[in-house]
Parts: C-alpha cells; sequence; structure tokens
C-alpha cells in the first residue's frame, strides 16, 4: 500500500484550500476516541502536543499534517491503521512542531517520546514500518526501509525513562 505518511503544508496553504475541520467525535469513531484543544485519545491513550492544538479533517490528502501551532490528522484514512502506527503519527505531527519541516527528524523526535512515555517497543516500530514499507519516498520523505531503519536507530540511542532513574541511583 502506496502512503504518504506525513505532509507539511503551509498555514497559507491550508486555509487557501479551506479545508473542513471537525472537532467531533464522531467520525474518529474507535480511531480517535476524542479530540480537545492539545490532545486527542487514540488506542486508549490520551496523546498530548503541548505545541499544538489537535484537528480533524476528513478532507486532507494524507493522514496527518502540521502547520506550526496546529496538529491535523485524517480519521477516514488513519483507521486502515492499528493504534501504535495512529498514535505515532500523531507525534510525529507534534515533532515537526519542535524540529522543523525535517521528515526524518519528526520521524525520530516521534520515536523517542513514546520510547520515554513508555509504550513503543521495537516491534511497535516494525508495525509502523509495515505500514509505509513499499515507499519508494515521496517529496521529503525518504524510502520507507530507509525511514524504518532511522526509527530503529533512533529508538535504541533513547534511554527509556526507568533506566535513567536506575541510573541515577547508582
Ligand atoms: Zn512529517
Amino acid at each position: 500500500m502506496r502512503v504518504q505518511l506525513i505532509r507539511v503544508l503551509l498555514m497559507g496553504l491550508f486555509s487557501a484550500l479551506a479545508l473542513p475541520i471537525i472537532d467531533a467525535v464522531v467520525l474518529g469513531g474507535a480511531i480517535i476516541e476524542s479530540v480537545h484543544a492539545g490532545s486527542a485519545k487514540i488506542g486508549g491513550r490520551r496523546m498530548g502536543c503541548r505545541a499544538a492544538r489537535v484537528r480533524l479533517s476528513t478532507k486532507m490528502p494524507g493522514l496527518g499534517a502540521a502547520v506550526p501551532g496546529t496538529i491535523f490528522l485524517n480519521p477516514r484514512l488513519l483507521r486502515r491503521y492499528p493504534s501504535v502506527t495512529r498514535r505515532m503519527i500523531f507525534l510525529h505531527e507534534c515533532g515537526h512542531q519542535y524540529v522543523g519541516s525535517s521528515e526524518t527528524a519528526a520521524d525520530c523526535w516521534a520515536v523517542k517520546a513514546a520510547k520515554r512515555q513508555g509504550w513503543l517497543t521495537e516491534r511497535g516500530i516494525r508495525t509502523v514500518c509495515r505500514s509505509f514499507a513499499g515507499s519508494r519516498g515521496s517529496g521529503p520523505h525518504p524510502p520507507g526501509p530507509a525511514r524504518c531503519s532511522a526509527m530503529l536507530n533512533c529508538y535504541r540511542t533513547t534511554k527509556r525513562p526507568n533506566s535513567r532513574s536506575r541510573s541515577r541511583k547508582r
């Protein structure tokens, strides 16, 4: 399946497209259980992004997008993916708020955040990787396999929160 995981649009372009934005739980269904100003409940977990508010839109072309101060998610497309992938897309978009437009840096930011939150495993990353495994890359996105190995690399070089506190005790 060819997936354009994420795209970053300039605020001006986005408002020019006048995309319909919904705030409701309805279209998200079990995919995104609820949306509040800065967070979305995905797979039973409240995902927060301090730097941005969250908006849902079923008319946008990709799964998610980020503009400064706002994250957009497409519940219609996201429902095809497991919750670990949906959460990682959320964090990827949040990552753009901090690292700018680099896709690789946003992926890495997302992986680090998820590992620190304690729910992402290497197996989870491989699940996420399957969603773009066949991608040769598009625009700013590296090809799927390269993207996947960069994410695993980020994961392996990030400490879990408990391993950090353990080392402090020594
Ligand atoms: Zn991105």
